[in-house]
Order: C-alpha cells, then sequence, then structure tokens
C-alpha cells in the first residue's frame, strides 16, 4: 500500500535495476537518525542531513563484528541516503496524487492531478477543479517547476486560473519567474478566457512558458524525459511516458481505446490509467476506458503495477477494479488522493 501524504511509517530499501540502493518510500519531516537492524543485535545511529534541497544522511560503516558477517540488513529511513564512497544518490522518481475524481470532483477527491517529482524537481500532471488547494499539501505553492496539461477539459486544466492568479498577484511580493506550461495547441488562450479578465491578453505568458505538446514528441523537463502520444477523446488530449533513471511512470489522461495507450505503457513500472466506464453499462467509443480495459492494456504492456484513475463519482469504483484484476495479473489499485508511489 503507498504511504498517505504526511509522515508515514518507516520504510525499506531495495536494490534498483542499476548500480543504486533505492529508498522505497520517503516521508517529509526532519527526522535523521537511521535504525539497522541485521543479524545479532540492531544497531542505532545517527547523522546531520546535508544541506540540500532533499536533505540526505550519511550512512557510517556499519559497525558489525567478525562474529556478525555481513549479510543483508534491514534499513529503517525517513530521507534518501548517501551510500559510503558516493557523493550524491538520485532520488526514485515519486508520484503523489493530487486529485483523482473523474469528471467532477468528488466529496473525497479533488479532480485530476498527480505530482511527479525526481531529484528536487517537481512536475505537475494536470490541475483540474479543486487540485491547486490539495496541492499545497504537497509543495509550496511556488514549488513547481513545470505543468503538463493532457488536455483542455475543465477536469483537468481549470485550476490553472486560480494559480495564475497567485503567481500574477503574489502576495508576498516579486512575481515568481514563468514556468513552463505544456499543453495542447491554444492553452494559453483556453485559459485567458477562462480567467476572463487578466489584465491583458497575454498577462497569462508573463507567468507561465507555453509550450504546445504534439503527438509523437518528446521533451525534457528537468531530470526526467516525456514522450507525448495523441490519444483518443473527443478533444485534442495526450497521453505521457515519464522516465528517469531507467523508471517509467505512463499516464493515460482521458482516453478511449487506442494504440497509442498500449505503447505509452510498455513495460513501465506504474500505469497511471484511467478507468471512467464500467464494463457492460457504457459502452462510447473515443472517449473513455473501463476497469476491463485498462486491465487488458496493462496487462498486455506487461506493467509493473497499475493504479486506476479518474473515476467519476457515480462509478462504483469497486467494479471497475474487480474487472481489471480479471484482467490483469500483477498489483492494481484504486488511486487516492494523497497516495505517493516511489517508482
Ligand atoms: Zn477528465
Ligand atoms: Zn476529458
Amino acid at each position: 500500500m503507498p504511504a498517505r501524504g504526511g509522515c508515514g511509517p518507516g520504510v525499506g530499501l531495495r536494490r534498483g535495476p542499476d548500480r543504486f540502493v533505492r529508498p522505497l518510500a520517503l516521508a517529509p519531516g526532519s527526522v535523521t537518525s537511521v535504525t539497522v537492524t541485521g543479524p545479532g543485535a540492531p544497531v542505532a545511529f545517527s547523522a546531520e542531513p546535508a544541506p540540500s534541497r532533499y536533505p540526505a544522511l550519511v550512512i557510517p560503516p556499519t559497525p558489525q563484528s567478525a562474529e556478525q558477517p555481513r549479510r543483508p540488513v534491514a534499513l529503517t529511513l525517513r530521507k534518501p541516503l548517501f551510500l559510503p564512497g558516493r557523493t550524491e544518490v538520485p532520488t526514485p522518481m515519486k508520484l503523489t496524487v493530487v486529485g483523482c475524481s473523474g469528471s467532477f470532483p468528488s466529496q473525497d477527491s479533488a479532480c485530476s492531478s498527480y505530482l511527479v517529482e525526481a531529484d528536487g524537481y517537481r512536475l505537475l500532471l494536470d490541475m483540474g477543479n479543486g487540485a491547486l488547494g490539495e496541492l499545497q499539501r504537497h509543495c509550496g505553492l511556488y514549488d513547481l517547476d513545470a505543468i503538463v496539461l493532457s488536455h483542455l477539459h475543465a477536469d483537468h486544466c481549470i485550476d490553472m486560473c486560480g494559480y495564475f492568479v497567485a503567481r500574477y498577484y503574489r502576495f508576498e511580493g516579486g512575481r515568481p519567474a514563468s514556468i513552463p506550461v505544456y499543453g495542447p495547441e491554444g492553452t494559453e488562450r483556453r485559459l485567458t478566457t477562462a480567467y476572463a479578465d487578466t489584465p491583458s491578453e497575454k498577462s497569462m505568458s508573463e507567468v507561465f512558458d507555453f509550450h504546445t505538446l504534439h503527438g509523437g514528441g518528446e521533451f525534457t523537463a528537468g531530470p526526467l524525459n516525456v514522450r507525448v502520444e495523441q490519444v483518443s477523446h473527443p478533444v485534442e488530449a495526450y497521453g505521457f511516458r515519464i522516465e528517469h533513471e531507467g523508471s517509467v511512470l505512463t499516464y493515460s489522461g482521458d482516453t478511449g481505446e487506442c494504440d497509442e495507450v498500449g505503447s505509452l505503457a510498455e513495460n513501465a513500472d506504474l500505469f497511471l490509467c484511467e478507468a471512467s466506464f464500467t464494463h457492460g453499462k457504457e459502452d462510447i467509443p473515443g472517449l473513455h476506458l473501463n476497469g476491463l480495459q485498462a486491465g487488458k492494456y496493462a496487462q498486455a504492456a506487461g506493467v509493473r503495477r497499475l493504479v486506476l484513475t479518474h473515476v467519476p463519482p457515480w462509478t462504483d469504483a469497486r467494479a471497475n477494479l474487480r474487472d481489471a484484476r480479471s484482467a490483469y495479473a500483477g498489483p492494481v489499485e484504486l488511486a487516492r488522493p494523497g497516495a505517493v508511489y516511489e517508482i
């Protein structure tokens, strides 16, 4: 189960796909102690965090005696680690579900919005209704480095209007530098129209640096490589394959069945896939997927984990979960606000 936001329980380590030992789960906070348990008596020690955006711990040599041969140990930690002999360790890509309700907000969740972090870089996927408030539970208002909008339906972009206000009229003064915003053709015009009375038609571009997405395209956002494919939806819409240090996160966006979904998800570590419809209930091509279809894509693509999202409040999410499980042999769960995944 993913840890909710806030100070979660202790976490473990796993061997990464390459040379790195990677923390499985991180929790915010200022804990600086590490407890090591292994053969023999547990050993405890502490260290000071490094003065960086992501404070890290330095592990001193494990004080094991000759009678206690070195064997794998379980670590409990709350920060990324520096390993002996290394000056830096890349942080794993982290996904935080800011909002996951489909089409309109539910009692429990804002609409689509997902925070992707790696190496101190923060990219937000979508900013639907209610997402701006929830986002502030997970990072500072001005801590985003880039925003990607999958399409211009309100449940994926409308809180950009409020975010424009926060950046353009920053109460503390000193307007922040513009950040890149990637979206479909006409994103700037649409958002300006939605806000209605910006000081000028170009005011949004003073705080947002707009870029137009194209199917088959690719761009780099900080340490993240983002592949873009157009998916099947009534408006211009995109899905994304985000890679960092060999790890892959795929986000379907809003889509009906199309080859691009399977292509983006190929061997992904985590596949965040919409499941708006219910198998046997709605059948409208080119609009949304149901749980069964999401499960089939996940199975065919060989993903390591499936997270169903964008389930509207009027849809039986448990039914969609059961349908996905019937088609996909790997771990699958429903997205929930505040859930954190390390990828
Ligand atoms: Zn939507
Ligand atoms: Zn949509």
